[in-house]
């Protein structure tokens, strides 16, 4: 069970109408601690990578998450876009020469994207961003595909590991940077990025579930 790169590109479209959807209440989430612009940002990143692979027409999945994913570091001020757009241009790494993409390289790709994200941003599980999502949905794709699940039972595996990893934030309280006390207004409520990285797995997984 794969998808080829023409479904890819319209995955792709998928997600960036997703945070286009989402994008007040995505903010909504950052505002609690932070300045309240994750999900326009993500909005304005999301919808020039949409632009950019509209004008492309590759044979090769990869190419298509190499584009997107640089339109979100380029287009998405502060840190945010370029540890988003990691998970795009490592999945695109991995199927740099690949016409189709299957659950083992989905895997792969966002394996690596967690480690550069978590070198690069330095937070840990347990600091409320969008690391404690990422952490048990790596976790729940090596596991699909160590049992030789395929993509459509191992996304399901993942979404849901995935909803676990955002659901665990609620409780925490933010430690990475901000004052002590708007950390302390953290407890309570979800991580802006957490939620981002939800709804991108969550969109692959609607996605799969229709195509395959
Ligand atoms: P900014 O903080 O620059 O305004 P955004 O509002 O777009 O950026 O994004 C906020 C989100 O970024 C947080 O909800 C959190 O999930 C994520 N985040 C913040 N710092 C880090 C980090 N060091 N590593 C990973 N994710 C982080
Ligand atoms: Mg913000």
């Amino acid at each position: 069970m794969t998808l080829n790169s023409g479904q890819i590109k319209e995955l792709l479209e998928e997600i960036a109408d997703q945070f286009e959807y989402h994008k007040k209440e995505l903010s909504q989430y950052d505002a609690v601690i932070g300045d309240g612009d994750h999900g326009f940002s993500m909005a304005r990143g999301h919808m020039a990578g949409k632009k950019r692979i509209q004008e492309l027409d590759s044979s090769c999945v990869g190419d298509y998450f190499k584009y997107y994913g640089r339109s979100l570091t380029s287009e998405i001020g502060g840190a945010m876009g370029p540890l988003f757009g990691i998970l795009f241009t490592e999945i695109g790494g991995v199927t740099r020469d690949l016409a189709q993409i299957g659950l083992r390289e989905f895997t792969e790709g966002l394996s690596n994207a967690q480690r550069q994200i978590m070198e690069l941003g330095g937070a840990k599980v347990g600091d409320k961003t969008m690391v404690d999502s990422i952490v048990p949905t790596v976790e729940a794709l090596e596991g699909a595909v160590e049992r030789g699940l395929n993509l459509k039972a191992g996304f399901e595996e993942a979404e849901a590991a995935a909803r676990l990893g955002l659901e665990s934030t609620i409780a925490l309280r933010a430690k990475k940077g901000r004052s002590r006390y708007a950390q302390e207004k953290s407890i309570g409520h979800q991580d802006a990025g957490a939620t981002s990285f939800y709804y991108f797995i969550k969109t692959i997984k609607s996605f799969i579930e229709r195509e395959c």
